[in-house]
């Protein structure tokens, strides 16, 4: 058996302690190698350390190098900077990695969608250096580099190589944003050519999005900068059923943090009846990460296997399981 690796819990607000809970009990029941430390962040937390992001909850991620994550709740034009944003940078978490895969049984618009979408993380108008300028008039900085940029098409690049995917679309706006999108796209193209194998194209984002309602299986992997990305990842996610079944996560040199796609949904939260597949299909990911590969195949077929039986869905998904009982047919299925 391998030697047991420490993986850093943060539950997060809204439906993440739930979700999380639910998450950790599967880990548990399949027997992993893991030894769990909860840490805090969030905003339910701010009263008891005076941050959304505790420097012991950093410190905690940059010893065991893995974390997952349950959602942290925003404020929406004030507050605390986003602890999401924040914990990507002090951990230079550079990449996001949201495989996009149809769900057994779960009927959408689509079948066999079967998407990457690879977006940078760290810079581009998420830099967040927002000024005033003179009231009325306000600035916000897009910030493209070279070394960001370059960071990430080559991920995308070795993730297609890796995983026998056939085609990169690099996203973009360059006829508008000629100076910025137009140094990411040099970049791809640059990291392109060394990857011969692997078929690479451009997509304007707007044709993009309205090429994938139309035809999502056009696409192979997409490379983004941070904007478009969080956006098209959003789209992409309901194409297979929405943010309840789509994992994430934001990998970096030696630290990778995954994560559920969706918020703490606070309209459903203490309710019991969050559907926690995208956080389970995240930690799947995170074994996969972790070199934990038979157990992740197993978690990974449960999960399929309680979908494909068409009985036991929650809420979202049209069904009336809480977050309890389909959990306890994802254990009884492992
Ligand atoms: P949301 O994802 O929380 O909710 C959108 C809708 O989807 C809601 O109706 C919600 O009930 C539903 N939903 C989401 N996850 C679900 C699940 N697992 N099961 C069942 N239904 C689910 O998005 P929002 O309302 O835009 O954001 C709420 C908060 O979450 C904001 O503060 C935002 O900043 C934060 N947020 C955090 C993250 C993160 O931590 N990674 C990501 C997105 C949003």
């Amino acid at each position: 058996m391998a030697n047991t690796r420490t993986v850093t819990i943060i539950n997060g607000d809204g439906i993440g302690p739930e979700v999380m809970a639910a998450t950790v009990r599967v880990l548990e029941a399949l027997k992993v190698p893991l030894e769990f430390e909860h840490k805090d962040a969030g905003t339910e937390v701010v009263a008891k350390y005076g941050t959304n992001l505790p420097h012991e909850t950093v410190e905690a991620v940059l010893r065991s190098g893995v974390a997952l994550k349950g959602p942290t709740g925003t404020v929406v034009g004030g507050g605390l900077p986003s602890a999401n944003v924040g914990l990507r940078k002090r951990l230079d978490l550079y990449s996001s990695l949201r495989p996009v895969k149809s769900v057994p049984s779960v009927k959408t618009r689509y079948e066999n969608v079967d998407l990457i979408v690879v977006r940078e993380n760290t810079e581009d108008l998420y830099a967040g250096l927002e000024h005033i300028i003179v009231p009325g008039v306000v600035e916000s900085l897009k910030i493209i580099t070279e070394k960001a940029s370059t960071r990430i098409a080559r991920f995308a690049f070795e993730y297609a190589k890796r995983h026998g995917r056939k085609k990169v679309s690099a996203v973009h706006k360059a006829n508008i944003m000629k100076l910025s999108d137009g140094l990411f796209l040099d970049c791809c193209r640059k990291v392109g050519r060394e990857y011969p194998e692997v078929t690479y194209e451009e997509v304007i984002v707007d044709n993009l999005c309205m090429q994938l309602v139309k035809d999502p299986t056009r696409f192979d992997m997409l490379v983004t900068e941070n904007l478009y990305g969080d956006i098209v990842s959003d789209l992409c996610a309901g194409l297979v059923g929405g943010l309840g079944v789509v994992p994430g996560a934001n990998i970096g040199e030696r630290t990778a943090v995954f994560e559920a796609v969706h918020g703490t949904a606070p309209d459903i939260a203490g309710k019991g009846i969050a559907n926690p597949t995208a956080l389970m299909m995240s930690s799947v990911m995170m074994l996969d990460w972790l070199d934990m590969r038979e157990e992740a195949r197993r978690m990974e077929s449960a999960i399929h296997k309680v979908y494909s039986g068409g009985t036991v869905r929650t809420g979202d998904l049209g069904g009336g399981a809480t977050t309890r009982e389909f959990t306890d047919a994802i254990i009884a299925a492992l």
